[in-house]
């Protein structure tokens, strides 16, 4: 059977920091990815962008630089990604979904089979396929499986309508249409935005009496009030939906809204297959996030290590993002390999990893 040191589950930017901090220190590294490289921000809308800075989002110590020196597209940052693996030279076993990982002895055996598409998106398959599963032996287990793998569903008759999307897609899709957004943070906001601007006529529909500045970043924030003052974006809080119907939504105050299209951005929830599979212990109710040791990321099971956006279970408020794990990376390598991560770390992004532990 193969063998190798250390499994690294899933090829999102911190996977891949973490392929490249091992080798460098020597150990031999399976590294996992259901999908392509970067699956996470390919399923974006085209063109969206990052709301944090380049430098925080940029690995391995490789310099991040856009165009415009602004906030990075999602499609700069997956080019930028594959030119760190290029230089870095990390192999990663791409459209192969891990299955299961059991104990064995002192160490795990990983099963993996093909997959169509990575965890997570629109279009994700969600199982592997194939006769053909190849089984590794390693010591060490490394989950950086991201947390945004399916839909969170808001419960509400026809939410499977084919009306329905919970992914923004291309906004061209959505020109002259009346599009309903339900929720009211980051991704609602930005979507109302980009749509308004794309020329749809849009309605926001939150649960909330107010939007919170603490979930909306501080520069999108203004814009979306400016434009509901103006009658630009129509705005109803303090609502829920509780019907889809063909061309409209109901609430439940009885008042019906006008909707082609229906895009629910209420947020994504986590699979917590592999942690079940393992015997991870979770904690805190809704989110259930894996309890772990912050000094070096080891969970509850001996040998498995949690990093990146994994650690934050479902989050319904984002506490864990790119720039607060790296900080995992270089705790990880110590644990695991003896020695931190090669590249230097920025003082100020490091310092914002204890974010994450307040969770
Ligand atoms: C619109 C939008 C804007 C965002 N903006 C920001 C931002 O500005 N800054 C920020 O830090 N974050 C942002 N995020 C969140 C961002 O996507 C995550 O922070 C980032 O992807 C986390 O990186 P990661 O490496 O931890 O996980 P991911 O990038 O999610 O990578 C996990 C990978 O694991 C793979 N995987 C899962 N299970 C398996 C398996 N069983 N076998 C093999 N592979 C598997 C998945 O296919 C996936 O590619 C945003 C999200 C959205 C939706």
């Amino acid at each position: 059977m193969e063998t190798a040191d250390v499994a690294v589950v899933g090829g999102g930017p911190i996977g891949l920091e973490l392929n490249a901090a091992l080798v460098n220190a020597g150990k031999s590294v399976a590294h996992y990815e259901a999908g392509a490289v970067g699956h996470t921000f390919g399923w974006w809308a085209p063109k969206t962008k990052f709301f944090s800075s380049p430098e925080r989002i940029a690995i391995c110590g490789v310099p991040l630089v856009t165009p415009d020196q602004g906030k990075a597209s999602q499609e700069q940052y997956r080019s930028y990604l594959v030119g760190v693996m290029q230089q870095f030279e990390l192999a990663v076993r791409t459209f192969t979904r891990v299955e299961t990982i059991e104990k064995d002895g002192g160490g795990f055996v990983v099963r993996s089979r093909r997959s169509a598409d990575g965890v997570g998106g629109p279009g994700c398959a969600g199982a592997a396929f194939g006769d053909q599963v190849d089984t590794v032996r390693v010591k060490d287990v490394v989950l950086a499986i991201g947390n945004m793998h399916q839909a969170r569903m808001i419960g509400c008759e026809n939410e499977d309508a084919p009306n329905v999307s919970h992914y923004l897609e291309d906004v061209q899709r959505y020109v002259g249409r009346r599009v309903v957004i339900v929720g009211g943070k980051n991704s609602a906001a930005e979507a109302a935005i980009r749509l308004y601007r794309a020329g749809a006529h849009v309605t926001m529909c939150y649960r909330g009496d107010e939007f919170d500045a603490g979930r909306i970043k501080y520069w999108v924030l203004p814009e979306l009030l400016w434009l509901i003052e103006k009658g630009r974006i129509a705005l109803k809080t303090s609502v829920n939906v509780v019907r889809v119907g063909e061309d409209s939504v109901t609430l439940d105050t009885g008042e019906s809204v006008v909707a082609d299209d229906v895009l629910m951005l209420t947020g994504y929830v986590q699979d917590k297959g592999l942690f079940e599979q393992l015997g991870v212990e979770l904690t805190c109710d809704e989110i259930e996030r894996p309890v772990l040791d912050r000094t070096t990321m080891l969970s509850s099971v001996p040998g498995v290590y949690v990093a990146g956006t994994a650690c934050g279970g479902s989050q319904n408020r984002a506490r864990v993002f790119i720039e607060n794990s790296h900080a995992h990376v270089d705790r990880i390598c110590r644990a695991v390999a003896g020695v931190g991560v090669p590249w230097k770390l920025d003082p100020v992004i490091e310092g914002l990893g204890v974010v994450d532990e307040e969770q």
